[in-house]
């Protein structure tokens, strides 16, 4: 159904999804003038906390989506392994950005690789591993690769690194045969991504591109502007716009790219909602993931994605709770001392390792001011 104008603020939106990008959506949203109905099994997670108000329920709980349908003018998720048939079902009824068919393909990474291929969007080299026999007939070149799920991973999980064919198949075997991606190893020199919007009549835009450090497989640190050539910059955003024109895809999406040694762009992987890598854009853009997510959905012009200052972002895990020397309650007072830093928690009742339960972002007029403080941020947390 399309938007006949924007959604006057004060309607409510629908948010699919409770954790911590929900409920940044939620604070954008209602910043705007909107209320926000989130739809989550937990009563309490991060969204539901600040949302207007909660329908507590599975994802998958058709009732449960005819009433969020039934509540809300238009409706966003906030992570990609919400049921395509629920999206499906609300996209019947109302506006759902984005919808079923771009978040099937980011859901299955089977789909995902073979949408980049057939789109001419540099992937690098894999292969679909649906038995053993697929297996046997892999190229050598893939190794050494990962062998990673094709649904339901994140944050590294589900995924091991595979120096052989043997090692392979004992991967395989302990995924219990579900169907995956090998992946050969790429060599990069850097990882970055890149945010992008498209709203419902194909306007595109483009943020900066961000440069990300990654620890045991989750984003530690976001650096922006990324310390690669303008030229090389300016490729990763075209790619990125032309991802989200191939998929027809209306929202604010994240493309994950390696920056190989040899200066080649590698997509690997899409997350279609905002993104992790994308937090640092609430301080130092002219509009935020979160506030594009909002006008998308309420059929309003795209914002502004300029960079306002650099800024580098710390993401804070469960685990700096548990340093001895902490006393179970890090030293937020130490950080908030600090020029240009802002904290964000998300409201989780319980800490536990791996957990991602803030970010602190640190901007200032260089970078090299930014990660500074972010250094300091680090070491004021304990975070190695
Ligand atoms: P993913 O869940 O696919 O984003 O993978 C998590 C992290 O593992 C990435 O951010 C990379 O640091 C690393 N990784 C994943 N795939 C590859 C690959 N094909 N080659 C080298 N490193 C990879």
């Amino acid at each position: 159904m399309p938007h006949s104008g924007m959604l006057p603020p004060g309607s409510w939106l629908g948010c699919l999804g409770g954790g911590q990008l929900g409920r940044m959506f939620v604070h954008a949203a209602q910043a705007m003038g909107y209320q926000v109905l989130v739809l989550d099994p937990d009563a309490n997670g991060p969204a539901a906390q600040a949302a207007n108000d909660v329908i507590v329920a599975q994802y998958d709980d058709m009732n449960a989506i005819d009433a969020l349908a039934a509540r809300v003018a238009a409706v966003t998720t906030e992570f990609e392994n919400v049921p395509a048939a629920s999206l499906e079902r609300l996209a019947a009824k109302i506006p759902t950005r984005p919808g079923a068919s771009a978040v099937r393909v980011a859901q299955d990474r089977r789909k995902e690789k073979r949408f980049f291929s057939a789109n001419g969007l540099p992937v690098g080299e894999f292969a679909v591993i649906e038995s053993a026999n697929d297996l046997d007939a892999a190229a050598d070149s893939l190794f050494p690769g990962i062998l990673k799920t094709a649904t339901l991973g994140y944050d590294g999980k589900g995924q091991k690194r595979v120096a052989s064919r043997a090692e392979a198949l004992s991967a395989f075997n302990s995924f219990s045969h579900t169907p995956c991606v090998l992946e050969a190893l790429v060599p990069f020199a850097m990882e970055v991504s890149v945010l992008v919007a498209r709203d419902a009549t194909g306007e595109t835009c483009v943020w900066p591109v961000q440069e990300n450090e990654h620890v045991n497989g989750i984003l530690d640190l976001t650096i922006v502007p990324a310390r690669i050539a303008t030229d090389m910059s300016a490729r990763a955003q075209t790619l990125a716009k032309q991802l989200v024109t191939a998929l027809d895809y209306v929202g604010v999406l994240c493309v994950e790219i390696f920056v190989t040694k040899s200066g080649a762009l590698l997509l690997n992987e899409i997350a279609p909602r905002p993104h992790n890598s994308g937090h640092y854009t609430i301080e130092a853009c002219v509009t935020s993931q979160f506030e594009q997510q909002a006008r998308v959905l309420a059929g309003a012009p795209l914002g502004d994605t300029s960079l306002v200052q650099p800024a580098v972002m710390v993401n804070v895990l469960g685990d700096v709770w548990f340093d001895p020397a902490t006393s179970m309650q890090p030293a937020w007072n130490e950080i908030l001392a600090m020029s240009g830093v802002h904290l964000h928690l998300y409201g989780k009742a319980e800490p536990r390792r791996a957990r991602k339960m803030g970010h602190v972002t640190c901007v200032a007029a260089t970078l090299d001011d930014a990660l500074g403080s972010a250094r300091e941020v680090k070491r004021v947390l304990r975070i190695t």
